[in-house]
């Protein structure tokens, strides 16, 4: 394994063996070189030092056991940019990139004109969401809460080193909005834990045994955070406002009955993502020409 291709040679069917990504040695080896693909891919005969064969074989192994690629890397792109991540944060997932697209698009179409506008991050984990946001679109004003202090850690890293403006707080769900009274929002986006205790054990050990199961769990029926979400939002939502949840695969139609319980005018969408499966639910509340 003393060069380049032997070692991708030798990460891929050792990764095969133990079911794992093969190209995941790629990734790895990269990291160990700190090298783009493709001056990798340019560079296949490069003699690797010891250490750097030594770092790798580690990495590889691990990753056969099961810790995800961008734990061991640190990091995962995320609408085009890199975010740091560890085991305290969610991975950010391309199905999010879809949810931070769609609200996007509907702030563009629902609030014409260009006076700011109030956008909450609930759960926000790494960051991902509320950072692109805040970098995508500079009418957006941005908070963002966690319940973890070591997720906001890692947020305000990647906040910093991005160069995004927002305002981090630490709480559980809307609790710190109610509590110091700030500005109620026009826009809430969350990506809240949404696995039902049912399908937990049939997540692949990938995710179940490494990423943080607070990110993940939603309880018996896996709605418990949009319940207490949509209850907790109502005073504290101007008019009109845009309410952007991700949801798991089937529950559309739930979230959907949800939001409507509470706010019978809404207009609610349920969205697929690009595998065609149920991922994202919008709602618009209030809006005088609906
Ligand atoms: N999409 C994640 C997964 O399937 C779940 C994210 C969440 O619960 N919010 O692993």
């Amino acid at each position: 394994m003393n060069v380049v291709f032997e070692a991708l040679n030798w990460a891929s069917s050792f990764l095969k063996e133990a079911g794992r990504d093969e190209n995941a040695g790629e990734l790895l080896l990269r990291h160990h070189l700190k090298m783009e693909r493709a001056t990798l891919l340019s560079n296949l005969r490069l003699v690797l030092s010891k250490e750097q064969q030594q770092a790798f074989r580690s990495d590889v192994i691990k990753h056969a056991e099961g810790i995800p690629v961008q734990y061991l890397i640190g990091h995962e792109e995320f609408y085009g940019r890199r975010f740091k991540v560890n085991q305290e944060v969610l991975i950010p997932r391309p199905e999010t990139e879809e949810l931070v697209e769609g609200v996007l698009q509907r702030a563009a179409q629902y609030f014409q004109g260009n006076e700011k506008l109030q956008v909450v991050d609930v759960g926000t984990g790494s960051g991902a969401i509320a950072i692109t946001l805040a970098l995508e679109n500079p009418r957006f004003l941005v908070r963002a809460i966690d319940i973890a202090e070591e997720s906001l850690q890692i947020a305000e890293q990647n906040a910093k080193e991005l160069g995004a403006d927002v305002e981090w707080l630490h709480g559980d769900l809307l609790e710190p909005i109610s509590t110091h009274r700030l500005n109620k929002f026009d826009i809430l986006v969350s990506n809240p834990p949404y696995i039902p205790d049912w399908e937990i054990e049939t997540l692949s050990p990938v995710v179940k045994d490494h990423e943080p199961m607070r990110a993940l769990a939603g309880g018996e029926d896996g709605l418990d955070f949009y319940r207490r979400l949509i209850q907790d939002m109502q005073d504290l939502l101007n008019t009109p406002a845009m309410v952007a949840f991700e949801i798991g695969a089937g529950q559309g139609e739930d979230v959907k009955e949800l939001m409507l319980k509470t706010y019978p005018p809404a207009k609610v969408e349920i969205v697929h993502d690009i595998n065609g499966k149920d991922r994202m639910v919008f709602a618009l509340i209030g809006d005088s020409s609906s």
